[in-house]
């Protein structure tokens, strides 16, 4: 059997034995990023995961009334969105949304020319509302959903730490980015006061809470990966005598840049890695979510199109850096057609690959599964750790976990996946009574507008 191995059978055979994780690494994980949590809480400076406060101590409840907006800025799109809030529950409506990708060379470019591009979009948005849509009511409120990592001075304030997720605008770096975007809006005298500056999982976790009051944690899979939970005060040594009135606090744990020895790394995501904007940094980010999905196969692909003479002709184009994008690994991965034309299509009309023969399709749609599987499986780990952490992986409490982002909104295959490791990790029949899984769109965003109404409820309630 051996003899007759091809390099790429051999190759993929490797690929899924390394990028396997067994229940019992999937709890060591789990274990491991509970552990990472409480280190997080005790001092940022040491900690892999920051565990960041963000200031937001009491989910908003439904009672809040009028126009909101909200600028949702993620790692490949940002959206902007007029949002009305009746006072009653369910009152909440997207009046007006707008959805643009992120120009490339603003991801690179600088701080002014960023928040400029995001004033003049939301100048276009808010110009397309008759004159006088908040002549009584002053100011616009708008909730910035900044999804990177931000130290928060305030609800409304906070500095930037570094960047993730294939930006580099370096001059923002250790900015207060609320301010910056507040200064752009001044500049274009846009009638627009930022009032919440929040993490998408924090978003998030208040539009799925306002939803359901069991939402306890949310989770964002898109193009990078990152969590929200909430946590007792008490528990937060790294501030001690923090006094809410509510007792707890949203953390943005910024799990992205877990790092643990019993993660299954193969020798691609170490060159992934090194080969990145941020080495060193994000290694379960990395692992999880879409921005790396497609270049840990297209280095797998194009490994093999070194040893294998049906691949030869396609190691130019793999050598090409993201030319393999999630999209298309889902549609590859999920072609349910016998022949596999989805992936033949693909490799013909992406990568110029002619009458790749249908063994070799298979070798393929194996390498998305196995990459795919383990990021599911990660998934899930990162949530158990949640989930313990809370003391919410046993006994009979109910625990919804909202789930949003591109990857995990388009990939069933990857929600499978998560699903059944979580199953795993905790037992199905825990899992079945116990846990929610619950897909959210746009709750950043909303989340956000949420989060700003909360916010000027609370100046109202100072200042009178
Ligand atoms: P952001 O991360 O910018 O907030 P999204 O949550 O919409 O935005 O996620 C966008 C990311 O989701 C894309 O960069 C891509 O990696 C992933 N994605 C989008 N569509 C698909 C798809 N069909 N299959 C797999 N991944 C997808
Ligand atoms: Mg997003």
């Amino acid at each position: 059997m051996a003899e007759t191995e091809t390099a790429e059978e051999r190759l993929t055979a490797e690929l899924e034995a390394a990028c396997d994780a067994d229940v019992d690494t999937l709890r060591e994980l789990a274990a491991a990023m509970a552990e990472e949590m409480k280190k997080g809480l005790r001092s940022e400076d040491e900690a892999k995961i920051k565990m960041l406060i963000s200031f937001v101590h009491t989910l908003p409840d439904w009672n809040a009334k009028g126009i909101f907006y909200a600028l949702d800025v993620g790692g490949t799109n940002f959206r902007i969105l007029r949002v009305s809030l009746g006072g009653e529950r369910s009152s909440l409506e997207v009046q007006d949304m707008d959805r643009q990708h992120i120009p490339q060379d603003l991801m690179k470019g600088t701080s002014e020319a960023f928040f400029d591009f995001l004033a003049s979009s939301i100048e276009r948005f808010v110009g397309k509302e008759g004159k006088d849509a908040v002549s009584d009511s002053g100011k616009r409120r708008l909730g910035f959903t900044f999804s990177f990592p931000v130290k928060q001075t305030s609800v409304s304030s906070g500095n930037l730490i570094r960047w993730t997720k294939g930006f580099a605008i370096k001059d923002a770096v250790h900015e207060e980015v609320s301010g910056l975007l507040q200064a752009a809006l001044d500049k274009r005298r846009v009638n627009m006061q930022v009032t919440a500056l929040v993490n998408d999982t924090v978003g998030s976790l208040a539009l799925a809470h306002y939803h359901d009051q069991d939402t306890v944690a949310a989770v964002i899979i898109g193009t990078g990966t990152n969590a929200a939970y909430v946590e007792k005060t008490e528990n937060i040594t790294k501030s001690p005598g923090l006094l809410t009135p509510s007792g707890q606090m949203v953390i943005n744990t910024e799990w992205g840049n877990f790092f643990s020895s019993h993660l299954p790394r193969t020798s691609y995501d170490i060159e992934l890695d090194a080969e990145s904007l941020n080495p060193n940094e994000m290694a379960y980010e990395k692992m999880i979510s879409g921005m790396y999905l497609g270049e840990i196969v297209r280095r797998v692909l194009l490994r093999i199109s070194q040893e294998s003479d049906e691949f030869r002709q396609a190691a130019d184009m793999l050598s090409r850096p993201s030319i393999l994008s999630a999209p298309y690994i889902t549609a590859m991965h999920q072609d349910k057609s016998s022949e596999l034309k989805e992936v033949e299509r693909i490799l013909r009309d992406l990568l110029q690959i002619k009458d790749v023969p249908l063994r070799m399709r298979r070798i393929v749609v194996r390498v998305c599964d196995a990459v795919t599987r383990r990021a599911g499986r990660l998934g899930a780990a990162g949530i158990a750790g949640i989930l313990k952490k809370m003391g919410r992986e046993e006994g009979n409490s109910r625990s919804v976990v909202a789930i949003e982002g591109g990857l995990y909104a388009s990939y069933k295959k990857f929600r499978e996946y998560l699903k059944e490791g979580l199953e795993e990790i905790l037992g199905r029949d825990f899992v079945a009574r116990n846990v929610v899984l619950k897909i959210t769109e746009d709750g950043s965003g909303l989340g956000a507008a949420l989060l700003a109404a909360a916010a000027a409820e609370e100046v109202g309630k100072k200042s009178s």
